[in-house]
């Protein structure tokens, strides 16, 4: 796949000034739009976690007239229900030296110099705001004897600034979102379209103008307008198959909106978490989590020994070899997720893994049971524990958990300015689905905090100073029916192959593909690879997939189908993406580019840039947006 670079693109919205400064003074120069307009100006959100439920939620609270939509039952099964572990924010109840700066760089430094200062400055200020907003809404966040609120340590950080309700964060915080959405579908601010599906961005004039969605009970395409579109319609891991992401995370919202001409940012950047239960079968379908937070306390190790088959309760203390807080005294357990993953792909590759086929490493709890006592182990993991159980037969209390690096999070997405906005004039995109604040590797718990910073606080800010030139009047009646004739061809065309394959087994080969080319560690010659066989296996999918039934009812096939299409253009993208990228950074694990120590080797002389690429008839174009360090000194990154 060739591609040619075009001109550098730059984030005109980013104000200039101290950094501490730089939130107030845009939230200052953003127009603000009167109460009386906002019911003329309709926004759509698509997307109902954590970013587009509060999003939806904030937007109806002020007024304006909104639209969302889910392809879930319900806004509440939103893929973020699953977030376990926490969200972090530099409120400094445990005085332990935390601060918005201190949260800023942590962040900065964990994304490995490769996202932008003025955003996570941002994010790190609105931190403390968002805890607020959700304590005041209900979320049950763990707590301590004296009543304030716990927290615990996540990697890549030497403060405890995570907060958490127990294991199911996600689940609570997304209730609280929920419930306030909810009140504004009562209060007739919000129309909630669930079991929809966006197939297309209506872009008309040079503005996003509406969506064009397929109601996935009865079939029908329908046809949306509006003044603004906002995607929160999450990551794309799934492009690897076998992911910790609820099964239906995809792309297609994303990628459509890339195919009308919004830049995708960094898609190669993925996170691989290091606590994951490890693969058991050919025909498994699902990876699970098991939360970080459990590094708090667990111990990661393997035998000293190579294909050391001894039961782990049988290999005495000194033949065994606690890697992690060997290589990083510093950071220990709780160095970030990359380095970690990294760490747990080297022990294995050199014959000390443990479990079957030797893809696995021990998070052990016994220390933390002989220091804590088993209550107080069960009250902080009880439920961890219950689902590591129930899936793998074994019991952590007694027996140390087997886990491996597995694909969780990606940090790449639709590439947008200050005010998150993308090159498409009227199409913001927020939470998981843009590139985000986290550069090159994502620290854990840092996803809710931007999701919920985005939509309750940035976007809701920002979109004004959009809309207050609106209402944009009426849609080109032309560009409604092209997106509507390009989603109905789309379909015809999926049904009509009537060929052998579901689109699960072209699912299932394309992310083997991936995790064995553009997985934890890429080589050219693997990308290149890559490169040569997903051309391949897409025309084979034209060509051979079956999709059964008709698109006029419920069809989950064709669903799927629809989705794996997308997959497969965008793992093409992935893989330029990477292939060009000859630095190692974060997530993104080049094997020509590491240090003497194995660690990953970035190349800031040529490539402190988001690449931002542009999909043209011509082929990709790849637009650099520079990166600057003015706060935090570009430094290799180091947790030893
Ligand atoms: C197992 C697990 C545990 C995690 N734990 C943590 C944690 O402890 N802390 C942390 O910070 N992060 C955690 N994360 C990451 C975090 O959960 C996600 O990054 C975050 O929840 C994403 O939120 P979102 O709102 O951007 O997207 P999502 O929650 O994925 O929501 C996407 C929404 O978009 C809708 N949608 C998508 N496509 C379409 C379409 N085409 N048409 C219509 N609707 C569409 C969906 O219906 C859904 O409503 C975890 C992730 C996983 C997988």
């Amino acid at each position: 796949m060739n591609h040619t670079q075009g001109p550098d693109i730059r984030d005109t919205k980013a104000p200039s000034g101290p950094i501490e400064e730089r939130w107030e003074k845009r939230k200052f120069s953003a127009r603000l739009v009167n109460p009386a307009n906002k019911r003329k100006l309709h926004v759509i959100v698509v997307g109902t976690g954590l970013a587009g439920g509060s999003a939806a939620a904030t937007l109806g609270e002020l007024g304006y007239n909104v639209t969302s939509f889910c392809y879930q039952d319900s806004p509440r099964r939103a893929h973020s229900i699953a977030a376990q572990g926490g969200i972090n924010a530099a409120k400094n109840y445990r005085g332990d030296g935390d601060s918005i700066h201190r949260l800023f760089y942590d962040t900065v430094k964990g994304g490995d110099f490769r996202a932008r200062e003025s955003n996570v400055y941002r994010l790190a200020q609105v931190s403390v705001n968002i805890i607020d907003q959700a304590v005041a809404q209900g979320v049950p966040f763990a707590r301590e004897y004296g009543g304030l609120l716990d927290t615990r340590s996540f990697g890549g950080a030497q403060v405890s600034r995570t907060f958490y309700a127990r294991g199911q964060t996600g689940q609570q915080l997304l209730l609280g979102a929920y419930q306030a959405l909810e009140r504004q579908v009562a209060a007739g601010t919000v129309t909630m379209h669930t079991r929809h599906e966006m197939l297309d961005l209506i872009v008309s004039d040079g503005r996003a103008r509406g969506v064009i969605v397929r109601d996935m009970v009865t079939g029908e395409i329908e046809r949306h307008v509006a003044d603004a579109v906002v995607l929160a319609t999450g990551g794309y891991g799934n492009v690897f198959f076998l992911s910790t992401n609820a099964k239906g995370c995809n792309t297609t919202a994303i990628w459509r909106a890339h195919e009308r001409g919004a830049y995708f940012a960094n898609p190669c950047y993925t996170q691989i978490h290091p606590t994951c239960i490890p693969v058991s079968g050919e025909y498994q379908s699902k990876l699970t989590l098991m939360s970080e937070s459990l590094r708090n306390d667990g111990r990661v190790w393997v035998p000293l020994r190579k294909n050391d088959s001894r039961a782990p309760g049988d290999i005495p203390e000194q033949e065994r070899d606690y890697y992690l807080e060997r290589i990083y005294p510093a950071f220990g357990n709780l160095v970030p997720r990359d380095i970690a993953s990294r760490a747990a792909k080297n022990v294995c590759d050199e014959g000390r893994g443990v479990g079957p086929g030797g893809l696995g490493v021990y998070l052990d709890f016994r220390d933390a049971i002989g220091r804590l006592g088993r209550d107080a182990v069960e009250k902080k993991y009880g439920n961890l524990f219950e689902m590591y159980e129930r899936i793998t037969g074994e019991n952590p209390y007694d027996v140390p958990m087997r886990i491996y690096p597995a694909v969780h999070y990606t940090m790449g997405g639709l590439w947008v300015d200050y005010d998150l906005q993308s090159t498409i004039p009227g199409l913001f995109v927020i939470g998981e689905a843009n590139f985000s604040d986290h550069g090159a590797n994502r620290l854990g718990a840092s996803a809710l905090m931007q999701g919920l910073a985005d939509g309750y606080f940035v976007l809701p800010t920002t979109i004004g100073d959009y809309l207050a030139d609106g209402p944009y009047g009426d849609v080109d009646e032309e560009a409604v029916a092209e997106a509507e004739v390009k989603v109905r061809d789309k379909i015809e065309r999926l049904l009509s192959v009537n060929g052998t394959r579901t689109p699960d087994s072209f699912h299932r080969e394309l992310g083997k593909l991936m995790w064995d080319y553009c997985g934890m560690e890429r080589t050219e010659e693997s990308l290149r690879k890559a490169l040569e066989r997903i051309p391949e296996l897409r025309e084979e999918f034209w060509r051979d997939i079956k999709v059964t039934g008709t698109a006029e009812k419920l069809n989950q096939v064709l669903e799927k189908a629809g989705r794996v299409a997308d997959f497969f253009d965008l793992a093409e993208l992935m893989c330029l993406d990477a292939l060009v990228r000859t630095e190692s950074c974060g997530g993104h694990f080049r094997a020509e580019s590491q240090d003497s120590d194995g660690e990953a080797l970035r190349d800031d002389e040529r490539f402190a840039h988001v690449s931002a690429w542009e999909r043209t008839p011509g082929g990709p174009v790849l637009h650099k947006e520079p990166l600057e360090y003015e706060y935090v000194k570009m430094t290799q990154r180091s947790y030893k």
